[in-house]
């Protein structure tokens, strides 16, 4: 399963740190950053529930 970000659609509001810290970062210039992209069975379950709960829609996942 792989995740990604659409960088223009955004907008750092951090849902998905908050649900899933180990797979997504955001620095200190409001950049979200994917630290896993290849998502580790282990964090399946949370990175749905970011990818659902992406008030944007910003996240896209390839299972
Ligand atoms: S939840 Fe969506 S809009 Fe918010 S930081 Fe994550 S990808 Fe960006």
């Amino acid at each position: 399963m792989r995740v990604r970000v659409d960088p223009l659609v955004c907008e750092a509001n951090a849902v998905c740190v908050g649900l899933a810290p180990e797979v997504f970062d955001l620095d200190d210039d409001d950049e979200l950053h994917i630290l896993q992209p290849d998502v580790p069975a282990a964090e399946g379950d949370r990175v749905r529930h970011a990818v659902r709960s992406c008030p944007k829609a910003a996240l896209t996942l390839e299972e």
